[in-house]
This record gives C-alpha cells, structure tokens and sequence, in this order.
C-alpha cells in the first residue's frame, strides 16, 4: 500500500482489525476519516479510550457496565430469584427489548466449544454457581441454539441440578444456529414461555 501515505496506510491497517472490516472497507473508513473535522476525530477517539476504560463486568450478573452493579441488577423492582443465563450483553438486550421479562440475567460471555478450545473455565460460569449460594429459585438457559449453545446449556443443567434449583431451557423455536439478538420479540417471548424444566 505504498502508493498511500504512512500513516494513511497505519490506520487503515488498524481499522482492518476490526470485526467485518476488510481492507476496502477499511480504506473507506480511513478517507472518511481525513476528511472529518479534526474536533469530530477527536472526541471519536475519545469515546472508544473512554468506554474502552471505563466500561467492566457487573459485580452480580457479568454483564458490560460502567457501574459496579448494572442498572438491572441494581434494580429492587426485579426479581432476583429468577436468572436468565445468556451467552452474550447483545442477548440480553434483545430480552429486555421485549419488556416483558422482570427476572435477571448472567451474562457467560461466550459458549462452550471444544471445536474452539473453548472450556466452562473460560465462560463466566464459576460466577453463575456461585449467585446460587444466595436465594435463586430458576435458572433459565437461554443460550443459542447453536451446537456451542445447546453444549452449554447441558453442561449447565448438570452442574445446577445437584443444587436442587429449578434448571429450564427456552424452547427451541428459536431458529437452529441463529444468534438471539437477530430474532424478533414475539418468538423471543414464546421461547421464554414455552421453556421446558430440564
Ligand atoms: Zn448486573
């Protein structure tokens, strides 16, 4: 790419980091970029060194916050005997999207795969065993329905039942393979409620 600048070629190269971004998308981004005022770039980059920064797991349910407990968790109106397992935060804004569920959730931040090398340890599940020392009565597994999805969900149900709380899965009308926060509300909602005790 030497027929560009340095560092013209520097921040395309590093745009193209980025999930979905190919070199030409890339280069798009970075000519648009040249070409915005300086003042709009900066504060561009200072919401990314910001939210990069500030922006951590809650203490309680996993999920990305910028407080020590999320607005839900902090939440006294919702009912924290119940907990949502969702493998991502994007899942459990399509939940809330649907406005109709008052439980919490446990955000895994991942599934497990052994295909990807991708073990319980390296989800956020000793965090979900241990929310359940406290008063718990429903653990809901909504991950996806994927091979990866479907894994954790059974891992997860033998690992809580000897706990003696009640274990349900979402049923499976959710599209095999399709990530949660594509599907609409009302198979969302259906899913919630016609989920099956494990
Ligand atoms: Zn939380």
């Amino acid at each position: 790419m030497d027929y560009y600048s340095n560092q013209i070629s520097k921040l395309i190269e590093a745009l193209s980091c980025l999930p979905g971004i190919g070199t030409k998308s890339a280069a798009r981004l970075a000519f648009h970029l040249i070409h915005m005022p300086k003042e709009d770039v900066q504060k561009l980059a200072n919401t990314m060194v910001e939210a990069r920064q500030n922006v951590r797991y809650c203490a309680e349910c996993c999920t990305l916050t910028d407080q020590e407990l999320c607005p839900i968790c902090s939440n006294r109106n919702r009912d924290h005997k119940t907990i949502m397992v969702v493998e991502n935060t994007r899942d459990l804004a399509a939940y809330e999207k649907t406005g109709k569920y008052n439980g919490v959730y446990h955000v895994l931040h991942g599934a497990i795969s052994p295909m990807l090398g991708i073990g319980p340890e390296d989800i956020k599940l000793k965090e979900l065993i241990k929310r359940l020392e406290g008063d718990v009565e429903e653990v809901i597994i909504a991950t996806n329905s994927s091979l990866e999805g479907e894994t954790t969900a059974m891992y997860i149900s033998k690992l809580i039942k000897p706990i003696g709380v009640k274990v349900s899965r979402i049923a499976s009308g959710v599209p095999v393979g399709g990530d949660l926060e594509y599907i609409d509300e009302v198979t969302l909602l259906r899913a919630l409620e016609g989920r099956t005790e494990l």
